[in-house]
């Protein structure tokens, strides 16, 4: 079903009034996780000032280690849900388990499943049954057929809502976090009719390579664009070596802005 020979036309999923999908590129912006009111609102007053529609932000954090920070869970949704709505935005936020998928829903917009998740398939149908926009990530040792086939569990339980999510894959380069499989775009707009999206934070894993990588993902054809943005990533209680903070973040977009000019 995810298949464009069976639909040809390419699948635009509005999210807040954005058209993910229909030709120029949308992002996603937000911290790691969801740590405090605070910190959301000074994010989500930035991403709102810019006009853009999403946020993202983690309460369920799956972590590599259990003593590392596992997030807020459903109070860390309702930080980021009352941010966002003061700055008109979409929550993007990922659920790990069918069963926080019921209470998520009053406050999340989009649903993100993992990478460590790509292959849960009870989350997939989970999620396939939901009325709502998923996000999924590809798998760290996903190939492109693996994922396209965890998408087809999402579809196949009704849910057509789909955005795919290249965020790098395992390999021996250690001079990345993860091997940003750049060319997975193009493979995965011409066999599914999906909309695709490019995380070049949990990609790249270095705060250098954001911008670089970003604009390869849009030359390349991505639909829209993932990175994380903290108050103070320094302090920061996931992924502190990749975040941007606010000024970069303005930096960041304003050379974005101008490089999609040029197309
Ligand atoms: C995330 O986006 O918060 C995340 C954990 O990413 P991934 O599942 O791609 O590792
Ligand atoms: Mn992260």
């Amino acid at each position: 079903l995810v298949s464009r020979k069976n639909k040809a036309e390419d699948t635009i999923i509005d999210i807040n009034g954005e058209k993910i999908g229909q030709g120029e590129p949308s992002f996603i912006f937000g911290p790691c996780a969801v740590e405090s009111q605070d910190q959301v609102m000074k994010v989500a007053e930035a991403i709102g000032g810019k006009g853009l529609k999403m946020i993202r932000g983690g309460a369920y954090k799956p972590r590599t280690s259990p003593y590392d920070f596992q997030g807020l869970g459903l109070e860390g949704l309702k930080l980021l849900k009352k941010a966002a709505d003061q700055h008109n935005l979409a929550v993007v936020s990922e659920i790990v388990t069918p069963h926080h998928l019921e209470d998520a829903l009053e406050y999340v917009d989009v649903v993100q499943v993992g990478a460590r998740n790509m292959q849960n398939f009870e989350l997939l149908k989970a999620v396939g049954s939901i009325n709502k926009p998923v996000l999924l990530k590809r798998g760290m040792s996903a190939t492109i057929e693996e994922f396209i086939n965890a998408a087809e569990y999402i579809i196949a339980s009704g849910n057509s809502q789909i955005i795919l999510c290249e965020r790098g894959i395992r390999t021996y380069e250690k001079a990345t976090r993860n091997t940003l499989d750049i060319s997975a775009v193009p493979i995965l707009k011409q066999e599914t009719h999906l909309p695709v999206f490019v995380d070049v934070t949990h990609s790249t894993g270095r705060r250098d390579l954001l911008l670089p990588a970003a604009k390869a993902a849009i030359a390349i054809g991505a639909d829209g664009v993932m990175a994380e943005v903290h108050p103070d990533p320094a302090v920061a209680l996931s992924d502190a070596q990749q975040q941007m903070n606010l000024q970069q973040f303005d930096e960041y977009y304003d050379s974005l802005m101008k490089f999609m000019k040029q197309y």
